[in-house]
This record gives structure tokens, sequence and C-alpha cells, in this order.
């Protein structure tokens, strides 16, 4: 009888000790997201940060649009660690020309500039609140916010408006009819509802944990508060044409912190969620 209790402790043992293992789900190139999931995993260190890996042993991390370097992450068990090398080639992004935009969104007249100034400092709290949330929420997997629809922008094109060069797209474009319900891409905390905001209209801004959040502008109604607790697919608000835009659609937009992420890449990763 005790010999059978030995044998089984030797089983538990052994088990735990090859356990230490950890998985990659993504793929590295720039405006990427990779998912890592592992067990006894004690911590995760990306180049000289260290990011957090839930109780479930998930952890993410991304790189930008123009991010071409490379990158180390370490994986620390109890007495062996893994090294991991992200080599990232360099990504074409298309040119987009839009000629028909209204002058106020290509150069920002003097008398809104106090507004612009004003609505960016709410952001900018808003965002440095991402982070703070350790646990993975996103390990409910990931959802396109609107399903079909045509696909009038893609990510990282270099725009030009009216002939004048600006930001890349930091996000997709989903051009749908007005009122189309708009869903949350996985759980998370709504961060920010924002009114009528001068650029972005009515948006709605979301914490996914880890860093990884997501983005949903130009609304014409949003159904949630800031704080809120939203589930993947629950729908948040309603496809409209506000701020800067030419015509109903979504701009959905998400960054590993303030690494901008191609959402197309993003919905790629099937698993290891729940
Ligand atoms: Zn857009």
């Amino acid at each position: 009888m005790i010999l059978k209790h030995f044998f089984f402790l030797c089983l538990i043992f052994t088990t735990n000790y090859f356990a230490q293992s950890v998985e990659f789900f993504g793929k590295a190139i720039p405006g990427s997201i990779i998912v890592g999931k592992g067990e006894k995993i004690i911590s995760v260190r990306l180049d000289t940060t260290d990011i957090p890996v839930d109780k479930d042993g998930y952890f993410i991390f991304g790189f930008d649009r123009d991010d071409t370097t490379t990158h180390y992450l370490i994986v620390q068990f109890n007495g062996k660690s893994v090294i991991k090398k992200f080599i990232l080639p360099k990504r074409k992004y298309k040119i987009q020309r839009i000629n028909r935009m209204k002058k106020k969104f290509v150069t920002l007249p003097k008398k809104d500039s106090i507004r612009v100034a004003k609505e960016r400092v709410i952001k900018k709290q808003a965002r440095a609140e991402i982070g703070k949330l350790k646990k993975a929420l996103y390990k409910s997997g990931f959802i396109r916010p609107i399903k079909g629809g045509r696909l009038s922008s893609v990510f990282g094109s270099q725009r030009i408006l009216n002939g004048i060069p600006k930001n890349a797209h930091n996000g997709i474009d989903i051009a749908v009819p007005r009122g189309t319900p708009v869903k949350a891409m996985a759980d998370g905390i709504v961060r920010l509802s924002a009114n009528n905001f001068y650029y972005s209209g009515n948006f709605i801004l979301l914490d996914h944990g880890q860093g990884l959040n997501s983005f949903y502008l130009h609304l014409s109604k949003s159904f949630v508060k800031e704080g809120q607790y939203v589930k993947k697919g629950e729908i948040i608000g309603k496809v409209g044409t506000t701020g800067r835009s030419t015509g109903p659609h979504l701009h959905w937009g998400v960054q590993w912190f303030n690494k901008r992420v191609d959402p197309q890449l993003l919905l790629k990763i099937k698993e290891p969620f729940k």
C-alpha cells in the first residue's frame, strides 16, 4: 500500500517537472501580437521589460507597425529558462489617398485647437490605466466586432488627405450601414466612452488586460460606461460617421500599450483560448 503511494507521488513530481513548458501563438511581423501560454512560469521578460503572466500562464506582447528590430523573450522557470528570438522583417504598407475630406479635418482650424488639446488629455488619462490590469481578459479569444462589411481601409496605410501626408492608419475600417451593432472583440473593461471627439467622434476604448487594448471609433451610439465589464461579442455601440469620417464605418484599432497592432493579424490567433 505504501509502495503504491510512493509511485503515485513520483508520478506527480515527474509530471510537474516536465510540465515546465511554453508555447507561442501568432506570427512575429511588424504590427503583430504574440500570445504565450505556459505552465510553471516564474517570469517573462521582453528585452529589458518584465511582462505579466496571469495565473493560467497567459501572457501577451506586440510589435509596432514600424518595428523592424530583433527582440529577445526570456521565459524563466524554476531552474531553467527558455530564450526565444524574434526577428521582424520589413513590412510594406499601402498608400491611401482620400481627396474628399473636409478641410477642417486636414488642417486643424485655430478655433478648435483647445478642444482637440483637451480631448488629447482625456485620452491620455484613460490610456494611463492600460497595463495596470494584469489579468489576461483576452483569453476569451478574439472576434471581429462586425461580421462582413466592406474593408474600406487596411491597417498601416500611409494616409494622404487632400494631397497632404498624414499619420499612418492605425486600425482597419469596416464600411457598413449606420446603426450596425458593434461588438467587443474580447472580454474587457471600458476605459473610455467618449462623446463627440473632434477626430474620433463617439468612441470606446476597451482594456483587455496586460496592455492589450482596442478602440471603436466614429460610432453613432455607445451603450457602455467607463469601468464596465464587457463580454466578448457583447454589443457596445452602433456604427456611425461621427468625427473625421466620410461615411458610416467602424474604425477598429488594437494596441499593445502604445504599439500599433493590425486587427486582422490578431484574428488569426485561434489558440490557446478557452
Ligand atoms: Zn480608420
